[in-house]
């Protein structure tokens, strides 16, 4: 397995090497690589390091007990375009421009405008950040620059006074309804219990099919992406334009909902959900032929939709820049168990909404119950007591 500096060798070895084979008509003799040449030698070094850690990672999986596949080679048309530079460095007087380096004898330096001002990376900056690197990558129509800064690590942050007099909020993500809260949670002039689904593959969902349904048709079988026409190419790069749009709003919707959460309570508890068993095919096997495929295959799109997995990954990362702690837990029966006298039963769930307890007729939003059920979980995992302490510090005098 050549590691990345043996890969270097080669490829400088190789890259000016003339085509060996058969001219056509016309053809004046070409290198192997003719491409080499417009391209950053930089890119080319990040590369083969990122084939090291690829198989590097696909080596010690046994070991560290995940299972990662076999790293497969990037071709055009099928991975996600990107590539990681070095000397690149902002433009500070209107924060609008990157200068990116160049190189002796290769790529001359240019200047890339960006589409609003770098804001948070020029702050990022003068704290003393120190850009390592910088991954520029396609996302359908678009690119995006991403800066990898190194900054010394500021104090862990405490909770404000607003936070910590607003305790503990409970998270009960779902499908029909985005997120259920325990507590209501401010949102512009409102005060929120539930925070509608933003269901924006749905939304665009039709116009994406519509394409597809083109690309489909004008699909030449056999034929390389870049030979296939231009009809296809124009439906391809629509698929790709959608696909970004669905991705970008699905990123601000939850980005919104965890900051709201962090940055109003003190304590965050939510489901400590699988998401990778969720989305397991209901299929089943030959011993266990699975029940309701087809509705399952459905709620596994919707739960990918709303992004379980990543809301949980804000909430984590952010919590931390706010001060506020996140526990998870044992979701069982949180959408069957009564608030108010704890009595468990499936039959207290009377219709997708409403929860109407079979023993004290305890009526309420099924997922707002969840959603405390969560919450007060949390608290008696963590020893707090429960509704602010008030009852404990009377006791004590
Ligand atoms: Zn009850």
């Amino acid at each position: 397995m050549p590691t990345q500096p043996d890969v270097q060798r080669i490829f400088l070895a190789v890259r000016e090497q003339p085509f060996i084979g058969p001219l056509r008509l016309g053809e004046t003799r070409r290198s192997i690589h003719p491409w080499w040449k417009g391209v950053n030698a930089i890119v080319c070094q990040q590369a083969f390091r990122d084939a090291d850690t690829a198989f590097a990672n696909w080596k010690s999986a046994g070991r560290r007990g995940v299972s990662v596949g076999y790293p497969r080679p990037k071709r055009p048309g099928r991975c996600r375009d990107s590539f990681r530079m070095f000397s690149v460095r902002l433009v500070a007087e209107d924060l609008r421009h990157v200068r990116i380096g160049g190189e002796r004898g290769g790529q001359p330096a240019f200047t890339v405008r960006l589409h609003r001002p770098a804001r948070r990376l020029a702050r990022l900056l003068a704290r003393g950040g120190v850009t390592k690197s910088v991954t520029i990558a396609r996302d359908g129509h678009r690119w995006s620059a991403s800066f990898n800064v190194r900054i010394a690590a500021r104090p862990a942050a405490r909770p404000s006074r607003r936070q910590q007099e607003a305790g503990w909020i409970g998270v009960d993500l779902g499908v029909a309804v985005f997120a259920a809260l325990s507590d209501p949670l401010i949102v512009g002039d409102d005060k929120l219990q539930l925070i509608a689904n933003p269901r924006h593959l749905d939304n665009t969902q039709r116009q994406l099919r519509r394409w597809q349904r083109r690309m489909a048709r004008r699909h030449q079988k056999g034929v390389p992406a870049h030979r296939q026409s231009n009809g296809w190419r124009q439906a391809r790069d629509q698929v790709a334009r959608l696909q970004a749009l669905v991705a970008a709003r699905r990123g601000s919707a939850q980005h919104l909902l965890a900051k709201r959460l962090v940055t109003q309570y003190a304590h965050i508890a939510v489901e400590d959900l699988r998401v990778k068993n969720m989305t397991a095919s209901a299929r089943g096997d030959a011993l266990n032929p699975g029940r309701n495929v087809r509705a399952k295959a459905g709620l596994n799109r919707a739960v990918l939709d709303v992004g379980f997995g990543e809301i949980r990954r804000q909430i984590e990362y952010k919590a931390a820049w706010h001060g506020a702690t996140v526990t998870a837990v044992n979701p069982a029966y949180t959408s069957q168990t009564c608030n108010r006298c704890g009595h468990t039963d499936g039959k207290s769930r009377r219709t997708r909404d409403l929860f109407a307890c079979t023993r004290c007729n305890h009526t309420t939003h099924a997922d707002i119950g969840a959603a405390i059920n969560i919450r007060d979980r949390a608290q008696q995992m963590t020893g707090e007591p429960l509704a602010g302490g008030v009852r404990s510090e009377g006791a004590t005098r």
